[in-house]
């Protein structure tokens, strides 16, 4: 039976209908994460009726920010949809579908959905890696989703240090991954640069990493000291998980690999010159489902919810 897939972003909403591994329907609203959640519930609701079939099994979330899956809970403010925390999701979706509700972290379900039906298909230990507006990561060991008793496990990857007495990070530590190296902080970054004012990225009236790596083609200083910057950021976090967790293959997607070998290919040369690994080598891919990938994955997120379920009412 099919299930209904919301993925939550900071600028987009991306509905689906999924089913055996298949989007059969899909729409996207816009979103303004800083208005609330609570403000874009009646949108959701009623676009995702408009998609649904008859009869659906479950529907399936996936949350810019740390969820607890087992009680369909927000824990964490990660700045989008702040009033998600005190929202009960849970008593929404039993008002409007009356079917089961499952949430996840985004970039968990975004590494479910690689793991599943995309570039980590037939590996039973995969670490995602997700460069965009944040730093998003998630493990499967095993053949087993990494989720911890407080559902952060293999998820605060973009919270490694890089920069010892770098950037002061949202998270409250010093020097992160997420501050040194992603959207959300590229302004910031710019700016500091000494060759920023006669830099072709001071013109640009919205900064993102097309902008840098457009620039750095260009041979822009400014721009080029930026990007390998990034490069070498990027490439610490995969050298970091590896480490971590032992993986068979490390993905890297998100936005920012839209760029695809201009990113990956001097991350994965760096990653696997400077990664220990006594054993041989791995792989570094590109994802394959790009967007897609955490709307799949609410198919697997509503099935294993109900498969727990069964095993806890006939233990
Ligand atoms: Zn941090």
């Amino acid at each position: 039976m099919a299930v209904l897939a919301i993925d939550l972003g900071g600028t987009r909403i991306k509905l689906g209908v999924v089913q055996d591994g298949q989007i059969l329907a899909r729409t996207i609203l816009d979103a303004r994460s800083q208005e609330g959640l609570e403000a874009h519930l009646p949108m959701i609701t009623e676009q995702l009726k408009e998609i649904a079939p008859a009869q659906a099994e479950g529907i399936g979330m996936a949350f810019p920010s740390l969820v607890d899956s087992r009680t369909g809970k927000v824990t964490r403010d990660s700045g989008k949809y702040r009033d998600s925390l005190d929202l009960d999701l849970n008593a929404w979706i039993e008002r409007e579908f009356a079917i089961p509700f499952a949430i996840e972290n985004d970039a968990r379900l975004a590494t479910i959905g690689e793991w599943r039906f995309g570039a980590g298909r037939g590996f039973e230990n995969v670490v995602m890696i997700t460069l965009g507006t944040g730093i998003g990561t998630s493990a499967v060991i095993g053949g087993r989703v990494l989720r911890g008793p407080h559902g952060q496990a293999g998820c605060l990857g973009g919270h490694t240090i890089a920069n010892v007495g770098g950037h002061r990070c949202p998270c409250g530590a010093i020097g992160c991954a997420e501050a040194e190296a992603s959207t959300s902080n590229l302004d910031l970054l710019a700016h500091e640069d000494p060759g920023f004012r006669t830099s072709a990225l001071h013109r640009e009236s919205r900064l993102d990493y097309a902008a840098v790596f457009r620039a750095a083609r260009q041979g822009d200083t400014c721009a080029m000291r930026l990007r390998d910057r990034s490069l070498d950021v990027w490439a610490s976090v995969g050298i970091s998980l590896v480490h971590a967790y032992d993986p068979e293959i490390l993905i890297y997607g998100g936005g920012i690999m839209a760029a695809g070998e201009e990113v990956l290919g001097p991350v994965r040369e760096r990653v696997l010159r400077d990664a220990w690994m006594p054993w041989g080598t791995l792989s570094v891919v590109p994802s394959q489902l790009g967007d897609d990938a955490a709307l799949l994955a609410c198919e697997w997120l509503v099935q294993s919810k109900r498969m727990e379920k069964d095993e806890i009412a006939f233990a």
